[in-house]
């Protein structure tokens, strides 16, 4: 089905690339007051032409595309919007990069699906405060028909109710992630339109990011700290002004930069280890339940792919060693972007053991 989906679209993008070519005369006009030299004005207005746009090399990209002097070829140069949209079905430097985040997009969207049958958005309830359970029992244990009360398999005691635990924050996680993903592949595919273009989809792809870091937070503190609430709400409150911030310095029109690529990476890098502290938090008050365990394991092992993510994508590994090789496909960005799935899976693993503990336990 998603064949026959990808088919039909890549059909109307060809239809709308070959009779878009009479109606390009803004296009031309733009590219003849942009263009570099009398030859490449040629090149493009032959190629609106002639209905081809054709991928060039680094050197003749503007500066704005220039990212990674690694990739030597297979670049979309500010190509008209309805192709660079189109292109999402066509063979370039970016294809793997926007089908990779947008594959991921709906493995989560599938999950969080999955998730909301298993714990229903309509039995949260945001208005019962930890204080309200600890206040009156008579009101907290209320029965649940979902049909996962006791499969937490965790060896945790089964009770008979289970507590009415909110589960906004895991539901926000899955959003931030979602987020992250689109807004990625948003800005790969769309990036090459314009500087205008560029400059705003990297600044989305940025917030996206900060908010899967920020939102990665909050079921690890809420649930695990359910019952603290000085400390769930300071590492909550901690983590959201961090991620504004960040979200405050990416808006700097110095931030997307190459030579802050580095920069980029310590920034995002910081806010994802910030995280020890409410993990070494939870071992140290919670080390003797088989839940804190567990989710600790999922949290080292996504520390693991989001480090190595960090590494590739600022090292530009492979492509450093073999420049021009990986243009298609193998890149640093490619295998980020498989890793930051992997490490978001892992957390939305253990962001499942953390509600399951809490709605079993409670106070
Ligand atoms: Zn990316």
């Amino acid at each position: 089905m998603c064949f026959e989906v990808a088919t039909m679209a890549s059909s109307v993008c060809l239809e709308i690339i070959t009779t878009s070519a009479a109606g390009e005369e803004s296009d031309t006009q733009f590219l003849i007051s942009t263009g570099n030299s009398k030859w490449e004005k040629q090149e493009k207005i032959s190629a609106i032409k002639s209905n081809k746009w054709e991928l060039v090399d680094y050197d003749s990209l503007p500066e704005f595309l220039k990212h990674n002097e690694f990739i030597h070829d297979h670049y979309r140069s500010e190509w008209p919007l309805k192709q660079t949209i189109c292109s999402v079905f066509s063979l370039h430097n970016e294809t793997l990069n926007i089908w990779t985040h947008l594959i991921g997009f709906f493995i989560f969207l599938i999950l969080t699906t999955h998730a909301a049958s298993i714990f229903p958005v309509a039995a949260s309830n945001p208005s019962l405060s930890p204080q309200s359970h600890s206040g009156n029992s008579s009101n907290i244990l209320t029965p649940l028909s979902s049909p996962t009360n006791n499969s937490s398999g965790l060896g945790a005691a089964s009770p008979p109710e289970q507590l009415l635990i909110s589960r906004w924050p895991f539901y926000l996680y899955l959003s931030g992630v979602m987020f992250c993903l689109l807004m990625s592949s948003a800005c790969h595919l769309l990036c090459c339109h314009s500087a205008a273009t560029c400059y705003l989809t990297l600044r989305l792809d940025y917030a996206g990011i900060s908010a899967l870091i920020v939102s990665s937070f909050y079921p690890l503190v809420y649930y695990t700290f359910y019952c603290l609430p000085f400390f769930r709400n300071l590492y909550l409150c901690s983590i959201t002004l961090f991620g504004a911030a960040a979200i405050a310095a990416t808006l700097s029109p110095a931030f997307e930069s190459p030579r802050f690529r580095a920069a980029r990476s310590v920034l995002f890098a910081c806010m994802g280890a910030s995280g020890l502290v409410p993990i070494a938090h939870k071992m140290v008050a919670f080390g003797d339940r088989p839940e804190a365990v567990l989710s600790t394991g999922y949290e080292v092992l996504m520390g693991v792919f989001y480090g190595i993510g960090v590494v590739v994508y600022s090292a530009r590994i492979p492509e450093r060693w073999l420049p021009g090789k990986f243009d298609i496909a193998g890149h640093s960005h490619q295998l980020f972007h498989v890793l930051v799935i992997a490490g978001a899976y892992t957390h939305y693993l253990a962001s499942v053991v953390y509600l399951e503990w809490r709605e079993a336990e409670g106070c």
